[in-house]
């Protein structure tokens, strides 16, 4: 049987401040589920988070939600999950995250958002994994971040430039296709 290919969304526990971040968690879940890939995410039913998962489910996608035991009552797990991992840490948490995907898509979101995507984006740069991430720039929320990192870059802060690391769309529906696009690049 065809293995699913594991599409990791990081994104905010909150909802934010522009209902068009909740939309764009909408529209990526419904993608992703009606594609056949399997939403990997952290588990919770709140925020953009459990729009993107409510969404995949509500298309016939699958979802695969992780969560770390001492979160499960202030995230409040989704009940309706393909497959819930509880995992005892923080730690062990991300490890399977990045277990599950074959690529990651990043969402507006906080502090947890950040620190999930950085991490999978040094261990790319530490040539670790070649998986591709896709920032969702929804009305430019991500372009301060990207100003940091091309900051980084020209300041000679990063061996290789940081922009082979990370490609960016404003719609998700150009998540898809941009995340083939990389793994085409990855695979030449
Ligand atoms: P936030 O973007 O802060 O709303 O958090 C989004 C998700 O990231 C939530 O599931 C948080 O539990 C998770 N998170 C928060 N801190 C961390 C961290 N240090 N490492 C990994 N995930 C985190």
């Amino acid at each position: 049987m065809k293995k699913l290919m594991g599409i990791c969304v990081f994104c905010g526990s909150s909802e934010g401040s522009d209902p068009a971040y909740l939309q764009a968690a909408n529209t990526l879940g419904r993608l992703i589920g009606e594609s056949g890939s399997r939403l990997i995410y952290g588990g919770a039913s709140i925020g953009l988070m459990g729009e993107v998962a409510r969404s995949a489910l509500a298309a016939g996608g699958e979802v695969v939600g992780v969560i770390p035991q001492f979160l499960r009552a202030r995230e409040i797990e989704l009940a309706s999950l393909t497959e819930l991992v509880v995992t005892p840490d923080m730690h062990e948490r991300k490890n399977r995250m990045h277990s599950l995907a074959d690529a990651f898509v990043v969402l507006p979101g906080g502090l947890g958002t950040l620190e999930e995507v950085l991490e999978a984006m040094t261990w790319a740069q530490l040539g670790l994994h070649k998986k591709p991430v896709v920032f969702v720039n929804t009305k430019g929320f991500w372009d301060p971040l990207f100003a940091t990192f091309n900051r980084v870059g020209s300041h000679n802060f990063a061996r290789y430039g940081l922009h082979e690391l990370y490609s960016i769309v404003s719609r998700p529906e150009d998540v898809l296709p941009a995340i083939m696009n990389a793994q085409n690049q990855a695979a030449e």
